[in-house]
């Protein structure tokens, strides 16, 4: 009943290796599909598990609203709920109370709100955090932490970095010992090399199975976001997971990843497969564009998904043009499907002591563009 990571090789500072927890492996670098409202949206648990993913992400905001996660623990915890027995992590709650809740209200204890479903008014603290997530049964849990908005002032940035070290030390001291499950501290500090390493400074006195940057992702861009990695990831334990939240695009994924990242989530892949966007080798597609509506060729002619193998891009166009449930369905399947094999490839690169060739390879197939239209 106990959780490890093992390093199997590195190569610059990528890494690949394996978090195991009782519930399943996790192969590093993972990218783990968004289930915001125990299911990620369009899919079965199964049809997840068949792309590859060995974790999936629960949100903490939207579970404690509805349906609560008490009642998820009375019957039988996440995983029985949405039938994915393998590992889980669950936010902490922070970043989607200050994105999607009314009347928000900052202080030292925590933050109070209004549920953006029915007005109701809601509570989490670092120790309530630490509770629903138990509820849930989530394998990997977040400390609390507010994510510092981008732009910011130095100052503030500070003052919020130092109240979110203030909740990782309560996070800990709430979350106890629980064998078999992990809790992972937030880097905070913005873009300010001082700030992070005051802030991985702190988390490393406390003490977590695996440390997060935070605070990235939310506005500065790719090339600021990769520019802050160069420095913070660095700061943290080597021997810990490392995890990089709400990253991202393909190519923020392998940036990520060559810059010592393991972990990663985004809603990204799921959400485009419901409004048409295909993420291919070849780059981002638009399946509603008339281009593809007599084109008998699979979206990608060598993906092994079942949406490449068994339609065409003439039958995409129709029922995303159709507006058929089939539709969110498919593109869902291939664009996850797309992620977990670029997980493999960064995996098997770096194993292979190869990561520069495999980003070369990734960056040149992107620059060729689409298949010409027919
Ligand atoms: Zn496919």
């Amino acid at each position: 009943m106990s959780t490890s990571f093992t390093l199997n090789a590195t190569d610059g500072m990528a890494r690949t290796g394996v978090i195991s927890t009782p519930r399943g492996d996790i192969r590093t670098p993972a990218f783990m599909p968004v289930g915001t409202a125990a299911t990620v949206k369009a899919m079965m648990p199964e049809s997840v598990r068949a792309t590859g993913a060995d974790i999936l992400l629960g949100n903490t905001y939207h579970l404690m609203l509805r349906p609560t996660a008490e009642r998820i623990n009375r019957l039988g915890g996440l995983h029985k709920f949405m039938n994915w027995a393998r590992p889980i992590l669950t936010d902490s709650g922070g970043f989607q109370v200050m994105s999607l809740a009314a009347l928000r209200k900052l202080t030292e204890n925590g933050v109070t709100f209004k549920s953006h479903i029915d007005g109701s008014k809601h509570e989490i603290t670092p120790e309530r955090s630490m509770e629903i997530q138990r509820l849930l049964g989530s394998d990997i849990v977040m400390a609390f932490d507010e994510c510092t908005p981008y732009p910011c002032t130095e100052a503030q940035a500070l003052e919020s970095m130092r109240l979110s070290m203030r909740w990782a030390q309560r996070s800990r001291d709430a979350f106890g010992d629980r064998p078999g499950h992990m809790l992972f501290g937030i880097q905070q500090g913005s873009v300010f090399p001082d700030q992070r390493e005051e802030s991985a400074e702190a988390l490393k006195k406390i003490g977590f199975d695996g440390y997060a940057v935070g605070g990235l992702a939310v506005g500065e861009g790719q090339e600021m976001m990769l520019q802050t990695l160069d420095f913070a990831t660095d700061m943290l334990p080597s021997d810990k997971p490392r995890y990089l939240m709400g990253v991202g695009k393909p190519d923020d994924i392998v940036g990520a990843v060559k810059r010592g990242i393991d972990m990663m989530d985004c809603v990204l892949p799921s959400r485009s497969g419901r409004t048409a966007q295909a993420w291919t080798r070849r780059g981002q597609l638009n399946m509603k564009n008339a281009r593809h509506q007599d084109d008998p060729r699979p979206l990608d002619e060598h993906c092994t998904c079942p949406t490449c193998r068994n339609y065409s891009r003439a039958y995409l166009h129709h029922v995303f043009r159709a507006q058929e449930m089939i539709s969110g369905m498919l593109l869902t399947w291939h664009n996850l499907h797309y992620y977990q094999e670029l997980m493999q490839g960064m995996r098997d690169a770096i194993a292979a002591g190869d990561f520069a060739g495999f980003e070369a390879q990734f960056h040149a197939q992107r620059a060729e563009g689409d298949i010409e239209p027919l």
